[in-house]
């Protein structure tokens, strides 16, 4: 691989170039909003959907986003072109920008605009194979009236105490539950259950993240004919489970074969995890924002 490009502020630096200053109120104070969007076979999947959550995150914390919706689209092809990249991960970063060490954003000059491709560390088989364990942690996700969970902020504390708590326990991902006990998510993924043919996923309510691959799966789920219901439910729930998956941007649709030791149905990944796995890559190539228009669709002029 050759070089790697960051756009960075309106320009494209190198990799190793690309710094920002220590007086950023993102990396003082997480002072700012994040997304992590897929490009697969040449196109960027489910973008404007990650720019709605981008905007609404900024809207919430106050923070204007000072380009339009179009042009960090144009940027992101950009970035991609630049790196040659087809199939990648893209992390867009808007953080509040350099004031003073002061908490006021009314210090800070102008957010930065951060887009960085990359190829994509893709889950190992064997994960999907074979399932994942997961256990719960006593880590809460953060209460939607204190620092709401629909804001992708770089504060991502909540969910790197929950990653700690899971690798001492020594596994890789994690159940998080909401203040009052049910269940919310996990450390960076939505979770589903399947009982007897109905599939389960916490309301938003609850207190996750909006997954983009949360809703991907429900509206897959009901092309493919599934019952499915948006309601709480407890670890027992989970434990009793014919099925768990968790869906993310990263993970796609992984299952979940084992939760605090109780093995979920035989303790294999189940049919109807897979049938959705499937279904959503199949569709994954057709959709999205063509990095690289074909000859035809290149406007002239
Ligand atoms: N929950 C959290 C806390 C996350 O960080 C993510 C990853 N963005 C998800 C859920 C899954 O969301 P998505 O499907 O949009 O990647």
């Amino acid at each position: 691989m050759g070089e790697q490009w960051i756009y960075l502020n309106g320009e494209f630096v190198k990799k190793e170039d690309a710094k920002i200053s220590v007086y950023d109120h993102g990396f003082l104070y997480g002072d700012g909003v994040f997304e992590g969007i897929r490009v697969y076979n040449g196109n960027v999947y489910k973008l404007e959907e990650h720019l709605v959550r981008l905007y609404n995150s900024a809207k919430s914390i106050m923070l204007e986003i000072p380009y339009t919706m179009d042009k960090i689209t144009e940027i992101i092809i950009e970035t991609l072109r630049k790196n040659e990249l087809n199939d990648a991960y893209i992390r867009l970063v808007v953080s509040r920008g350099v004031g003073n060490l002061g908490l006021d954003p009314a210090s800070c000059n102008a957010p930065q605009l951060i887009v960085i491709a990359e190829e994509l560390a893709i889950y190992p088989k064997e994960l999907y194979e074979h399932g994942l364990e997961i256990v719960t942690v006593a880590t809460r996700r953060n209460r939607p009236d204190v620092l709401s969970p629909k804001v992708k902020s770089l504060n991502y504390l909540n969910n790197i105490l929950v990653k700690l708590e899971a690798s001492l326990a020594g596994v890789s991902e994690a159940l998080m539950l909401n203040n009052e006990g049910y269940v919310a998510e996990g450390s960076a993924d939505n979770i589903f259950i399947l009982r007897e043919g109905v599939l389960y996923t916490p309301p938003g309510y609850i207190g996750a993240l909006e997954g983009i691959t949360r809703q991907a799966i429900i509206e897959l789920a009901e092309e493919l004919g599934y019952a499915l219901k948006e309601e709480p439910f407890t670890r027992h729930d989970v434990y009793t489970a014919d099925e768990v998956f968790l869906t993310g941007t990263a993970a796609e649709v992984i299952a979940v074969v084992k939760v605090d030791g109780r093995l979920i149905g035989d303790g294999k990944p189940g049919q109807e995890t897979q049938r959705l796995l499937d279904a959503f890559r199949q569709k994954v190539v057709e959709d999205g924002v063509k990095v690289y228009p074909s000859a035809s669709e290149v406007e002239v002029g």
